[in-house]
């Protein structure tokens, strides 16, 4: 503030990451629920560097405010904490509903929340798309499939889910949820997408295997696989995530669609590659380890899923998208990451 002038100086606007300057025909008012999480936090950058207006709905459940904390003060941000469990308004253009916890551990913690997450929480946002006439996404999953008979994972495949399982508020939860999606998509017109992710990699803590394998070699722990480490997960990179969220709102495709990486591993081969890429990255770093880490094994959780891997046709024939990242890149990219954090003693 400038007594002389009266006026306020905008230079501090320059604290920001460079966003582009859309002419307001092309700028978008987004609603991101769930937007301080793993996910939402890194769509919310791509977003707001694109130079929309961005606002974030979440209860910090598992997500916290310092994802997106450099945002704040943005005028083309906002940051509101509410449970989607409860009504919101607000007036916007586009949805991502993202607010679910994601992690077994975390979803687990209070499975009726869970429950009520996908489905009221779901239901207010498609109720505020209609309302709006915004266009509607929500991030479903790959547990839509269940323990599945078919592989890999098509769209067409209806899945195999233990209805009462200690899994269930989660995957049951996101199925009603796209119930939910394609009856107000029918019923009522709203414009809707529906992404199901695979395993996308990952937040530090989280309790997913991403994370934990990474965060036990660079500590020199040994890595805990669960069970005999022969079932099988397909890991993405959430740089490639993000591409295929924004691809598929900005097409037609309303069917639901895909969006992983199809490279393959047993968890068994998955450890031994992350401790392969953390001794490659000590090496460059000229650390040497007391010992090698040992893989060890724990008894697996009930109803883990034996396979999965998507069929990925459908988002590169709809969306043009493809995976770029390599599992191999990205966990290199993971692990010097993990370690500064670590460094700064944030981790
Ligand atoms: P996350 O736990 O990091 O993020 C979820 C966010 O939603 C958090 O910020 C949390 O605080 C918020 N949230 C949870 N319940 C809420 C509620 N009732 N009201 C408001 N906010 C709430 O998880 P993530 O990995 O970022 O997952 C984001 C979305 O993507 C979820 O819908 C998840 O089901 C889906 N998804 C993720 C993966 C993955 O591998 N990460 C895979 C499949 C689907
Ligand atoms: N809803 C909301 N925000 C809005 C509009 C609706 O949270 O801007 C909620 C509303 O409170 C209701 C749900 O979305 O619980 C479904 O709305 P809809 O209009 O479809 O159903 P109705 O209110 O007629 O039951
Ligand atoms: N897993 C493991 N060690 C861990 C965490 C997970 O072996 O420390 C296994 C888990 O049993 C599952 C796979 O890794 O077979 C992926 O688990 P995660 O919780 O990351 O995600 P899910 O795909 O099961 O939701």
């Amino acid at each position: 503030y400038h007594p002389e002038t009266q006026s306020i100086s905008y230079t501090t606007l320059t604290r920001f990451p460079p966003v582009k300057l859309l002419p307001p025909s092309e700028r978008k008012r987004i609603l991101v629920t769930g937007g301080a999480g793993f996910v939402g936090s890194h769509l919310v950058d791509r977003l707001m560097l694109l130079g929309h207006e961005v606002t974030v709905l979440d209860n910090f459940f598992t997500g916290s405010k310092t994802t997106i904390g450099h945002w704040v003060g943005h005028p083309n941000f906002e940051m509101v904490r509410h449970d989607v469990v409860e009504p919101f308004m607000i007036e916007c253009d586009q949805i991502y509903h993202l607010a679910c916890p994601a992690s077994p551990p975390h979803y687990q913690f209070n499975a009726i929340h869970t429950v009520k997450t996908s489905f009221m929480g779901t239901l207010n946002m498609l109720g505020l798309a209609k309302r709006t006439k915004a266009r509607f996404l929500i991030s479903s999953t790959s547990e839509v499939y269940g323990d599945p008979e078919v592989h890999p994972q098509h769209e067409d495949y209806w899945g195999h889910v233990n209805p009462i399982g200690p899994r269930a508020c989660y995957d049951e939860g996101k199925r009603v949820a796209e119930t939910l999606t394609y009856g107000y998509h029918r019923q009522d017109g709203v414009e809707v997408r529906v992404a199901r992710i695979f395993n996308t990699y990952v937040n530090p803590h989280d309790g997913r295997v991403v994370s934990n394998f990474i965060v036990q070699a660079l500590r020199g722990e040994d890595l805990t696989v669960y069970g005999d480490g022969k079932q099988t997960r397909s890991f993405q990179y959430i740089h490639d995530l993000v591409d295929g969220l924004i691809a598929l709102m900005n097409s037609s495709e309303t069917r639901p669609v895909n969006i992983g990486n199809g490279d393959e591993f047993t968890i068994g081969e998955f450890a031994e590659l992350v401790r392969e890429i953390v001794e490659k990255v000590q090496r460059e770093d000229g650390v040497v380890p007391e010992r090698r880490v040992q893989i060890v094994y724990k008894p697996i959780p009930i109803d883990d899923p034996q396979r999965r891997r998507p069929d990925t046709t459908r988002a590169k024939e709809s969306l043009a998208w493809q995976p770029r990242w390599t599992v191999r890149m990205g966990l290199e990219e993971m692990v010097r990451y993990y370690k500064a954090k670590m460094a700064e003693g944030s981790i």
